[in-house]
C-alpha cells in the first residue's frame, strides 16, 4: 500500500530515501506511532511527505485542505511547510484516528494552524462553499473513502484558486487499477476518476508512481 514508493526494489528504495529524506522528527515519531495501528498502510510515505511539503512552498500556499486526515501524517506535513499565517482545513469523520493527530499537531507547533472537523468531509466542504470560500483555496489533498473520490475532487476544484492544485492519494491502489479481474468498489471508483481526469480539460494534469500514485491536477 502506501507506506513506501510502489514500484521500486527495496535496495533502490532505502538508497532514494538515505540521499533525500529530511524528515522532521515529529513527523518520524508519528509514523512510528502509526507503524503499530492496524490500519497503518493508510499513512502517507514519508517521501511523498516530503514531496507534498515542497509542492506548498512553490505554490507559495497559505490555505489548504487535508480531506481524510487518520492520524495527521499529511495535515502536519503540510502544515509545518504553510508559513505563520497558514491554515489547514481538515476533515475526518473519526475521533479515534484524528485524537492521535492532534497530539502530534500540538506537539509540532502547528495546532492553531489546522482546523479539524469532524464530520463527513462532503459535509464540511459543502458549507465551505455556502460560506463563500470558492477559490480561496491554494492546495488540497483527497486521501478519504475512494467512493467518493469524484465529489470530493469537483468540491475541491470549486474551492480552489485558478493556479493552485488538487493532490489525489492512492490513485495506482497498489497495482489494483491496472488488474481487470479486481472489479471491487473501491478499484472501480478510482479507476473512474482516473478516466475522468484524463478527459477534463479545466486542469493540467500529472500521474506520478510516488507512494501508491499521486495525482496532481493544477486548476487551469
Ligand atoms: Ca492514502
Amino acid at each position: 500500500m502506501s507506506r513506501k514508493s510502489i514500484g521500486l526494489e527495496e535496495d533502490l528504495y532505502d538508497y532514494l530515501l538515505s540521499v533525500s529524506l529530511r524528515e522532521p522528527i515529529i513527523l518520524a515519531q508519528l509514523r512510528q506511532e502509526t507503524a503499530q495501528h492496524p490500519m497503518s498502510q493508510m499513512q502517507i510515505s514519508p517521501e511523498q511527505g516530503q514531496f507534498m511539503a515542497l509542492l506548498i512552498k512553490l505554490l507559495g500556499a497559505k490555505k489548504t485542505l487535508d480531506i481524510g486526515v487518520f492520524t495527521g501524517y499529511s495535515a502536519l506535513v503540510v502544515a509545518l511547510a504553510l508559513p505563520m499565517n497558514g491554515k489547514v482545513i481538515a476533515c475526518d469523520v473519526s475521533d479515534e484516528f484524528t485524537s492521535i493527530a492532534r497530539r502530534y499537531w500540538e506537539r509540532g507547533g502547528v495546532s492553531n494552524k489546522i482546523d479539524l472537523h469532524i464530520s463527513p468531509a462532503l459535509e464540511t466542504l459543502d458549507q465551505l462553499l455556502l460560506n463563500g470560500e470558492k477559490e480561496t483555496f491554494d492546495f488540497a489533498f483527497i486521501d478519504a473513502d475512494k467512493s467518493n473520490y469524484e465529489k470530493y475532487y469537483e468540491r475541491s476544484l470549486q474551492l480552489i484558486r485558478s493556479g493552485g492544485l488538487i493532490a489525489i492519494d492512492n490513485v495506482l491502489w497498489s497495482g489494483k487499477v491496472a488488474d481487470t479481474a479486481v472489479q471491487d468498489t473501491q478499484t472501480k471508483a478510482i479507476r473512474a476518476l482516473n478516466c475522468r481526469l484524463y478527459q477534463d480539460s479545466r486542469i493540467t494534469l500529472s500521474v506520478l508512481p510516488i507512494g501508491d500514485g499521486l495525482t496532481l491536477a493544477r486548476k487551469n
